[in-house]
């Protein structure tokens, strides 16, 4: 059961704002290593602005002018995944998705295991990235 889809507390941002500093190095880092879509979701990052985060957690949501950057042809909803290892037995694993919804960024969702707080954006070097482009459900 994906229990931490939509369990966010989202705040609208209106107008959308640029991306933070943090929040375009994490997703330059989930853009950094070649998969179906990648190119176009470089594109599209340059444009994007941020439409909605939650009021707990780093999670955010974007807009892209489709006028502007291609759609990027993914497989799958989340074709790039980034994942900080567990450092001790029972440390608990943070994940880092990027959704895709019709070919355009969507949201940078964050999560751990345990559903616990995320107090702010991970540094991209402690993320180990996992890639799901390759087709399948
Ligand atoms: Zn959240």
């Amino acid at each position: 059961m994906d229990v931490h889809f939509n369990a966010h507390d989202r705040r609208n941002i209106d107008p959308p704002r640029s991306l933070g500093e943090n929040e375009q190095a994490i997703l330059e880092f989930l853009l950094s290593a070649p998969f179906p879509g990648q190119k176009e979701l470089r594109q599209q990052l340059e444009i994007a602005k941020v439409t909605s985060q939650c009021r707990t957690c780093p999670t955010i949501t974007f807009t892209v002018d489709e006028s502007v950057a291609p759609r990027a042809p993914v497989a799958r909803r989340i074709p790039i995944e980034a994942e900080r290892p567990g450092a001790a037995p029972g440390h608990t694993t943070l994940h880092v998705l990027l959704h895709v919804v019709n070919g355009y960024l969507d949201e940078l969702e964050l999560y751990r295991n345990d559903l616990g707080q995320i107090a702010s954006l991970p540094s991209p070097s402690s993320l180990e990235l996992l890639f799901f482009g390759g087709g399948g459900s």
